[in-house]
């Protein structure tokens, strides 16, 4: 099995951060992929990183990365995790949305099994927050990522891990605390659902 840890936009993508400006969700995704890639590898898993590089890969390329893999490994043989920080709003202001949640493509089953595995285990690690379960403010980052889950030929789902636009989530985001639970709860999202198809 090949685990793919996709961390979204580049660097400098414009918007993509919290309205004070500080905080760049591009630069946090790569620091938790880099982690997640690293833990996994410690544990015996085959595990990569889909865009080493720091600018912004488009959708098309990042498609066209996982499924060289899956036509040169088996779509069976590979997994593409996408990491995001959520917003509810435009980036100028800051509201009230919160929650960790987890989307995957409309009637892949074994991105279900594997989305199921991570919301398991994000509500262990995110004790007192919400998990959610269902979106109707999801902004147009998630409608851009369902293309990376639409056009992937193997299991794919997108993260999103708290509001970037939510002060709480940020300072918990942002704590060592919470960068940690963040990484753990990726890797044994991914590790539980490895051992489950084995
Ligand atoms: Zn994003």
């Amino acid at each position: 099995m090949i685990v793919l840890v996709d961390n979204g936009h580049g660097i400098f993508t414009p918007g993509k951060r919290s309205p004070d400006g500080e905080f760049r969700e591009g630069i946090y995704n790569r620091e938790i992929a880099v982690r997640v890639v690293a833990d996994l590898q410690d544990r015996g898993i085959k595990a990569e990183l889909l865009v080493p590089e720091e600018d912004d890969i488009s959708l098309q390329e990042r498609v066209r990365r996982v499924n060289t893999q899956c036509l040169l490994h088996g779509k069976k043989k590979v997994i593409l995790v996408s990491i995001h920080v959520n917003a509810a709003g435009n980036g100028t202001k800051w509201m009230n949305a919160t929650g960790w949640s987890c989307y995957t493509s409309v009637g892949q089953t074994a991105a279900d099994q594997l989305a199921t595995c991570l919301c398991e285990a994000a509500i262990k690690h995110f004790p007192g927050r919400r998990i959610r379960s269902d979106w109707s403010d999801g902004d147009a980052d998630i409608e851009s990522n369902f293309y990376l889950l639409r056009k992937t030929l193997c299991p794919a789902v997108v993260t999103e891990s708290f509001y970037m636009d939510n002060r709480s989530d940020l300072e918990f985001l942002q704590s060592r605390a919470g960068k940690q639970a963040v990484v753990d709860t990726h890797v044994e999202g991914i590790t539980e659902y490895l051992e489950s198809i084995r």
